[in-house]
């Protein structure tokens, strides 16, 4: 008989009922040290003081109207992030596919009121993750993810990763834009070299097309920037926010430039939940403290720390680990074991960590993870590695 909650997940066998920062404590005491954070969303760990203030204050005066009506917590998040990035307007979503489904819209809008609604194709690239509507699975294209839900949408073309020569020849004054996450997270912690992606935006540049970044996952300060794509200098057209964004309430977001978003006039996108007041109470407070100069400084300082230990690691163990990669606190440790076998030897030591495609472990901590949980994890994965070598 099929559970009561569809099973469309391979859930572990733990429940947690309490967090503290950086740890996640089970309904048996068990206090794991969490190096998931949800998926790279709570980004100032567990029952955060500053988070918790900011939601139930909001929750004491109003929960929600919908956007019929002037939302002063919504403006005062996008004024935070529009003086923070490149972007001149913000739209608040849910979720990160809710902002790729905008994303595309407005892609395709743009070219519709510029004359040009033939204009649609959008190139992306293998290995990407964009989320789980049809638009999402029908961008990043893989198979796992859009089998057997055809047709699918049309006005996708997909690259190989990181294949600078491919998107030169598929490019051309009828590409619409070109979508990408600067660091590639379901598909194995991969960063795209600076030179690549300033490469990407004068090839828009040239030919006209939108550069759209996938921020989801490697936004909000998570490689040590506020934006992962600051590393490069140049800015996109139209970005994707969600996870971090949000510290672990739901929300998301779509910047873009004025002129990326000029067909975009009343009426013709909306979400009644979309930018509501709890959310955008917690996201403010989540951007007043990541976007702060000085956290983004110990995000770095941490981030080298971590990963001088974690190359010590790959080195103990050669028959498990391969490698270690990523940017800031957005590391993978490529695996010669299968990650799965390595997530369920860190259950087995008290730790939690992230599989991803390309045989990578996905280690996404709290940005403000301490020192000694930083040394405490990487002798929890030292011990879990030990029950996998030889
Ligand atoms: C998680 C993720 C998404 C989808 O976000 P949801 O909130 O799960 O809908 C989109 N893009 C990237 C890069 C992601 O990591």
């Amino acid at each position: 008989m099929i559970s009561h909650v569809l099973p469309t997940y391979n859930r572990a066998a733990i429940a947690f009922e309490r967090g503290e920062g950086a740890w996640a404590i089970a309904t048996d005491g068990t206090r794991y040290l969490d190096l998931g954070a949800g998926i790279a969303v709570n980004v100032l760990g567990h029952a955060n003081p500053d988070l918790v203030a900011a939601l139930t204050d909001q929750a004491g005066r109003i929960w929600h109207v919908s956007n019929l009506y002037q939302i002063p917590q919504q403006e005062r998040l996008a004024d935070l992030l529009v003086d923070r990035t490149f972007a001149d307007t913000v739209f608040f979503t849910n979720s990160g596919t809710e902002a790729a489904e905008l994303a595309i819209k407005m892609v395709r809008k743009y070219w519709d009121h510029a004359g040009q609604p033939e204009r649609y194709e959008i190139l992306t690239f293998e290995g990407a993750f964009h989320g789980r509507s049809t638009g999402a699975i029908a961008a990043a294209g893989s198979e796992k993810m859009v089998g057997g839900f055809g047709p699918l949408m049309p006005g996708f073309r997909q690259l190989p990763w990181g294949d600078m020569a491919a998107l030169n020849e598929a490019i051309s004054d009828r590409t619409a834009a070109v979508m990408i996450e600067p660091v590639q997270g379901e598909g194995g912690i991969r960063p795209l070299a600076d030179a690549d992606l300033r490469q990407i935006r004068a090839l828009c540049d040239q030919t006209g097309a939108l550069l759209v970044l996938d921020e989801v996952q490697c936004g909000m300060g998570r490689t040590g920037r506020l934006f992962a794509h600051e590393y490069a200098g140049v800015s996109p057209d139209i970005m994707m926010v969600a996870k971090g964004i949000g510290g672990g309430f739901p929300l998301g977001a779509v910047l873009a430039t004025e002129a990326a978003a000029a067909g975009m006039v009343a009426g013709t996108h909306g979400s009644t939940y979309g930018g509501n007041p709890l959310a955008c109470a917690v996201g403010a407070k989540v951007m007043e403290i990541v976007a702060g100069e000085a956290f983004l400084a110990e995000v770095n300082r941490k981030a080298a720390l971590f990963r001088q230990k974690l190359e010590g690691l790959v080195a103990a163990h050669p028959q498990v680990f391969e490698s270690v990669r990523g940017q800031g606190l957005m590391l993978g440790l490529k695996c010669r074991a299968a990650p799965a076998d390595l997530v369920k030897a860190g259950y087995a030591e008290a730790i939690l960590t992230v599989p991803a495609a390309d045989n990578t472990l996905r280690l996404l901590p709290p940005l403000n993870i301490g020192d000694a949980e930083i040394a405490e994890a990487v002798e929890r994965l030292d011990r879990a590695a030990a029950r996998l070598d030889g």
